[in-house]
């Protein structure tokens, strides 16, 4: 017999290791903005699985090309050469304007790397000294779940009892310039920071932060490393948060919609000089770079080079803003973000974020809160504005129930 949701849930419950709270909704399958649970009830995403969706839910070139590559070629390893790699990493750096990219599979592993790459860079081209290297990141970064990464998390949720951690961090406020200015020494080799923060509730820094950083890390020989896992691929209305400063950093990590929404692949992009440190065996990953995951990231670089997502998010981000903002002072306190992607301030005096979250289901919207008080909104940007007006008309009624 079919299971319903509750039994679902029970099976998760009873197996699975605790380390999410998911809304109580049981999804079977998923068309662009739109999902349906096991009991046929029909939901739109309002989430896209934290921007790993930004294409929407199973685009029809991503399945595509997934398709024929799984009737072609899966894995060789990189013990071996395949037909995907190469074209995928030209076509990845042409699209971001850099000259290098080394695949990974998830986030964090493109952040790992790109610790590691900017360290082994401080060392062998800055003349940083042995074990010495610093690496500046701000206060509520989130970067993913490793334990090098864990080590500079500010959330105890994400940090406590798992150390002892990796030395070599040093914490300053996000969007404060002065504090980086403060902070960069002989051993700093790079500062590492989201475009936009995330996790934190979509916060986006001072008009201007980024120019500033640009030019200290360039005056001072430091790296400056730009976590574009979230924030990147046609969120905010351009290809990276950092375009909207006209800034470029000198390595990018990307993640999440780099897949399609379909696999993991991570990425980091930027400097030959700076990823050309790493030779043969000094780092790796057996399904980074694999046939699949090329197959499928250059079916994505195809869309992005169409242009006509960054677009999308980038108008109809407006109109979901403009919406948004005529909410605050009516359950809502404060509205941040860029394009179609919000950190949404619930009124303490009204609901948390999961009581919100949890009507918006009821209504047959799926977003999520972080932290307590506030809903993050990023929705697929394939979603269109009658979409939009019913989720935040449905929004309207779940801060009133
Ligand atoms: N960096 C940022 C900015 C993120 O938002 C995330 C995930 O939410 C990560 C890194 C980690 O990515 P993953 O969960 O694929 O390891």
């Amino acid at each position: 017999t079919e299971l319903d949701t509750a039994s679902f849930i029970k099976l998760d419950e009873a197996w699975g290791a605790h380390n999410y709270h998911p809304l109580p909704v049981v999804i079977a399958e998923a068309e662009g903005a739109w999902v349906t649970d096991v009991e046929g009830n029909r939901y739109l995403d309002f989430l896209s699985g934290y921007s790993a969706l930004n294409f929407g839910h199973r685009h029809p070139a991503l399945i595509a090309a997934a398709r024929e590559q799984l009737d072609r070629l899966t894995l060789t390893s990189r013990a071996f050469h395949n037909d995907q790699f190469g074209a995928f990493c030209q076509e990845l750096a042409e699209l971001t304007g850099t000259e290098m990219v080394l695949t990974m599979n998830t986030g964090a592993e493109a952040v790992e790397s790109a610790i590691k790459v900017a360290r082994k860079w401080a060392y062998e081209v800055k003349g940083v000294a042995f074990d010495s290297a610093e690496i500046i990141v701000a206060a509520g970064n989130f970067h993913g779940r490793t334990t090098t990464i864990v080590s500079f998390s500010d959330d105890p949720a994400a940090h406590d009892n798992y150390g002892p951690f990796t030395p070599g961090f040093i914490t300053v406020p996000y969007g404060d310039a002065q504090a980086i200015r403060d902070a960069i020494g002989p051993n700093t080799a790079a500062v590492l920071m989201e475009s936009i923060q995330g996790e934190s509730g979509v916060i986006v820094p001072p008009e201007g932060f980024f120019a500033e950083v640009r030019k200290m890390c360039t005056d001072n020989n430091v790296l400056l490393v730009a976590d574009e896992i979230q924030s990147g691929l046609a969120r905010t209305g351009k290809l990276f948060a950092l375009d909207h400063d006209n800034v470029r950093a000198d390595l990018y990590t990307l993640g999440k919609a780099l897949g399609g929404g379909i696999i993991p692949v991570s990425a980091v992009v930027g400097r030959a000089d700076v990823l050309g440190v790493l030779k043969p065996g000094q780092h790796g990953s057996t399904f980074g770079g694999y046939p699949v995951a090329c197959a499928v990231g250059r079916a994505v670089v195809a869309l992005l080079q169409t242009g006509e997502f960054q677009e999308r998010s980038e108008e109809l981000g407006k109109h979901l803003h403009s919406r948004l903002d005529d909410l605050i002072g009516h359950g809502i306190s404060a509205v941040r973000g860029r394009g179609l992607w919000a950190g949404v301030d619930i009124d303490p005096a009204a609901k948390t974020g999961r009581e919100v979250s949890m009507a918006l289901r009821d209504r047959g919207v799926l977003c999520k809160e972080t932290h307590e008080r506030t809903l993050r909104i990023a929705p697929p940007l394939v979603i269109t504005r009658e979409e939009i007006d019913h989720a935040i008309d449905s929004l309207v009624e779940a801060l009133e129930a």
